[in-house]
């Protein structure tokens, strides 16, 4: 009964983001693993967007503040996300609202945390020394999910951050300004192709 009121917040932001409000009563798939797609998110479309620059500054968190990067998205082969350091046992905090999908060790991710965003993004946080939230938590922006490892394949402690539509990464640097660890308030455009997605800003948008 006590998670009626956030199913409702969780309603309300759906009709200002696209894709569905977030369910946790997540399938054995998603619980489990990160590469999985989100149920109803182009909802029969090609093509939706996420409006970043909806989002106020008290809605998102840099989940590592004072992180800096130490490995680019892409850097390495097959680098699917970026590593952000700042010392070990440093807390890890949730970029937006959502629900934890997926918080277990995984393979090469070490201890990971999976979370589902309303707005059809999905953020995870790897390498974890430690797992601070459960699948089926529901969590705020700037809420503690994790603290900074070197579990799974990590040569530091540190960060992977990675952020997925429908299951396939792109580029971190999308969402954050990694210098500055500030939003990027604009439009981003998730275009299926093929079996993966393309995510591009709008830039006939930018400001
Ligand atoms: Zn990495």
């Amino acid at each position: 009964m006590k998670n009626t009121g956030l199913l409702v917040l969780l309603f309300i932001s759906m009709t200002v983001w696209a894709g569905e409000p977030v369910k946790n009563n997540f399938t054995t798939m998603e619980l489990n693993h990160i590469r999985v797609r989100t149920p109803g998110l182009f909802d029969g479309h090609t093509s939706f967007s996420i409006r970043l620059d909806s989002i106020k500054d008290s809605e998102y968190c840099f989940p590592l503040p004072g992180g800096k990067v130490i490995s680019a998205y892409g850097a390495r082969r097959g680098h699917s996300g970026t590593d952000i350091k700042t010392k070990p046992n440093d807390t890890i905090r949730c970029a937006f609202d959502g629900v934890v999908r997926m918080a277990k060790s995984y393979a090469a991710y070490g201890n990971v945390v999976v979370v589902r965003h309303e707005n059809g993004l999905e953020s995870i946080y790897s390498h974890n020394s430690r797992n601070l939230v459960k699948p089926g938590d529901v969590v705020k922006a700037g809420e503690a999910v994790g603290l900074t490892g070197r579990t799974g394949r990590a040569t530091t402690e540190h960060l992977h951050l990675e952020f997925r539509v429908d299951g396939c990464h792109f580029n971190p640097d999308l969402i954050f300004d990694m210098k500055n660890r500030t939003l990027r308030k604009r439009e981003l455009i998730c275009t299926k192709a093929g079996h993966g997605v393309t995510v591009k800003p709008n830039v006939t948008l930018k400001k």
